[in-house]
């Protein structure tokens, strides 16, 4: 049977199969992961338990816990998203550690992981070297994909991902080795203290704890599912990814995914922002970070300075002087795809906060 390792190129030629053929080979060799299925039905029934702590909460407990959807948010959506994965803008050390520890609160996987993952989604989007392929469904892309060992071709798209900045951040690198811990810490020692403050550690910890974790994650997932399922494609009518309120509410500003697919390295994931009708406090917590000098070097899409900057629909009217001022301080499209197509010196790892 072919492993991971051997599968690159064109293993099913000599079998004479078709693409198609080889591929639905490769997801029936798919095992399921066991260990998964039984930690995620245990999150789940441990979430609805949590509910029958909802009546003998106070309001403050309850905009307490729902307060840490945001904040657990941000560490995706702000942190292992749009910094980690796309380096969509730069962030100052104080700011990198306050991330990374709500990233720890959202327990969705350590940065490097997710970064990695995520890197591969894009690249090979709606294939089976997608690690949520939302092309075999709204329940596979949802939430089936963690119940299953990866798809060979997500494992050599993988390898081939460049991973040096996330290697090279001691901050990425310090969660990685104390994952659980900080997971314990900020997951439910915090929300545990925060209810102990509010008047009941245990409504903390059971409604701000493990009731937010799991939907939070379903509200990340939301992104993988719907966002890439349903929606208006204004931006690019021909990839799957689409433009979807429903998933920005969930997801604190990540379901403009059609803009985000075609325009990866923009750090607001969208057109637009608060106050021009485009729901994204994602994009506000960077700016009100960037005027705080916590975060710096926001870059844009070639298609938003065209149209916003310098006041035209069509890109080919951009003269050499509009260029030259495109170049600072951000960084034009084709620059960014060009640094995506970089091959990694040092493959990604197979190290996985949740086994795969
Ligand atoms: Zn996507
Ligand atoms: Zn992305």
């Amino acid at each position: 049977m072919p492993t991971a390792d051997n599968c690159a190129g064109d293993t099913f030629e000599s079998a004479k199969l078709t693409k198609q053929e080889a591929s639905f080979a490769a997801r029936a060799e798919q095992a399921i992961v066991w260990p998964n299925v039984f930690k995620f039905t245990l999150f789940h029934c441990l979430a609805l338990y949590a509910l029958t702590w909802v009546p003998t909460a106070s309001w403050e407990m309850l905009l307490f816990s729902a307060s840490l959807w945001w904040w657990s948010g941000l560490g995706i959506t702000a942190g292992a998203h749009r910094l980690w994965s796309h380096k969509s803008f730069k962030a100052h050390f104080p700011l990198r550690v306050f991330l990374m520890l709500l990233n720890s609160m959202a327990f969705q996987g350590d940065i490097f992981e997710w970064a990695r993952d995520h890197r591969t989604h894009h690249k090979g989007s709606e294939t089976d070297a997608d690690p949520h392929n939302a092309t075999r469904g709204f329940w596979y892309s949802h939430c089936g994909w963690i119940f299953y060992r990866k798809h060979r071709d997500v494992y050599v798209a993988g390898k081939k991902i460049d991973v040096r900045d996330l290697v090279n951040d001691p901050v990425v690198m310090w969660q990685q080795q104390y994952y659980f811990p900080s997971v314990f810490l900020m997951c439910y020692g915090v929300p545990t203290l925060g209810g102990y403050f509010l008047g009941s550690a245990w409504h903390g910890f059971w409604l701000g704890g493990m009731f937010r974790h799991v939907w939070v994650l379903h509200m990340t997932w939301c992104v993988n599912s719907f966002a890439h399922l349903f929606g208006d494609r204004p931006y690019d009518p021909k990839i799957n990814p689409a433009e979807n309120l429903f998933v920005s509410i969930c997801a604190i500003g990540e379901g403009w995914h059609n803009y985000h697919h075609r325009y990866p390295h923009d750090y607001a994931a969208s057109e637009l922002g608060i106050g021009s009708g485009t729901w994204n406090p994602t994009k506000l917590f960077i700016d009100v970070c960037v005027i705080l000098g916590l975060a710096y070097d926001r870059r844009r899409s070639h298609y938003y300075k065209v149209k916003h900057i310098y006041g035209t629909d069509d890109a080919k009217h951009q003269t050499k002087q509009q260029q030259e001022v495109g170049k600072a301080p951000f960084v034009t499209e084709a620059k960014t795809a060009q640094q995506t197509q970089e091959p990694s010196q040092q493959s990604a790892g197979e190290t996985s906060s949740f086994e795969r």
